[in-house]
């Protein structure tokens, strides 16, 4: 393994804020190390289209605090055929590149860990996803700045709501997981959040309403998670409106901009410590591991346990949240 003379690099999935910061960390760390470094776009898909570049360190130049990714992301069906991974091996042998280092979320993991086993390839991953769902890692790469971005919102949101004294359901990101949706509405008072997690274990909109919305306020605020487990706030809204039409409902879908923005402090320092421990895990000879952060100490995770395990929701928080809104 310490033979390593060249990595390449890829973003892949949804982007999310301090992928830029984790490519560069990479790619410094590498050059640090004497390793050459080869920047694949577009994910999965450019190593089947070959789109690659080799990197410098002025490459990553002035791209610490630019959201998105300036290797550009996609979704590939292909790599997901055993054809489309032959054609992408063929591509990391055409430019002599020893191992990758994958940043994504699971589905990203996924994808390097059928590849890695396949072609017998040494493969390190970053989690870098704004959905905060691998397990293994107390924080992914994009989290805390989605997490801001949401309280900013739902702060200007509170405004209205309050003026009107209305009931607000407010959509956030979040397919498999409420780690936003139940942070969020920690961070700003909200008066619950309906997340994946629970789902089936009771109804929590009627219980909600059974408990009776807040009562010492003159607006309430619940944050969903867009899971199909939740319905989604449009469905979880249309409800409200059919069984209580007492209550003046809205809906928020926030949408997009939690993917987008200069990343926080935290993901920032968080994506260089991971993307500097990718090189060293490499040159320790460690291969088919997610970096992840455990009580701010950096581990590695083998990607079958990244991958398999549902990471678990704090019960503490909901807990809080239920205290905190009466
Ligand atoms: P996010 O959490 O932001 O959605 P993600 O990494 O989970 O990010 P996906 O679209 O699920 O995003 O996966 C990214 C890419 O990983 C896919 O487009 C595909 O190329 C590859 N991939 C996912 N699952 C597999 C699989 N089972 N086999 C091979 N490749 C896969």
């Amino acid at each position: 393994m310490g033979s390593i003379k060249c990595i390449g690099i890829l973003t892949s999935g949804g982007d999310a804020p301090g992928m830029n910061a984790a490519v560069r960390a990479v790619t410094r760390a590498a050059i640090y190390n004497g390793l050459e470094v080869k920047a694949i776009y577009r994910g999965y898909k450019g190593l089947i289209t070959d789109e690659i570049e080799t990197f410098h360190t002025q490459n990553v130049s002035n791209i610490i605090q630019q959201g998105g990714t300036i290797l550009k992301t996609a979704r590939c069906k292909e790599f997901m055929t055993p054809e489309g991974r032959q054609l992408a091996y063929e591509t990391l042998q055409k430019h002599g590149i020893e191992a990758l280092v994958c940043i994504g979320g699971d589905g990203t993991l996924t994808g390097a860990r059928i590849f890695a086993s396949e072609f017998n390839f040494p493969i390190v991953g970053i989690p870098g996803t704004i959905d905060n769902d691998l397990f293994g890692t107390d924080n992914t790469i994009g989290y805390d700045t989605a997490l801001n971005t949401i309280m900013e919102a739902v702060d200007k949101i509170r405004d209205t709501a309050t003026s009107h004294e209305r009931l607000f359901f407010i959509e956030v990101m979040g397919r498999d997981a409420g780690f936003l949706a139940l942070n969020g509405a920690i961070a700003t008072g909200c008066e619950a959040a309906i997340i994946p997690e629970i789902a089936t274990e009771n109804d929590q909109l009627g219980e909600l309403i059974k408990n009776g919305f807040r009562k010492s306020k003159n607006s309430s605020i619940v944050l969903v998670a867009e899971s199909p487990l939740t319905g989604g706030a449009m469905a979880l809204a249309e409800r409200v409106k059919n069984e209580y039409p007492q209550y003046d409902v809205r809906v928020t879908i926030l949408g997009h901009i939690q993917r987008g923005g200069s990343p926080s402090a935290i993901d920032r320092i968080l994506a260089s410590r991971m993307g500097a421990a990718s090189i060293d895990a490499l040159l320790e000879g460690q291969r088919n591991v997610m970096i992840g952060i455990q009580n701010d100490e950096l581990v590695y995770v083998p990607f079958s346990k990244a991958i398999k395990n549902d990471k678990p929701i704090n019960r503490e928080l909901l807990n809080t949240l239920r205290i905190l809104s009466i």
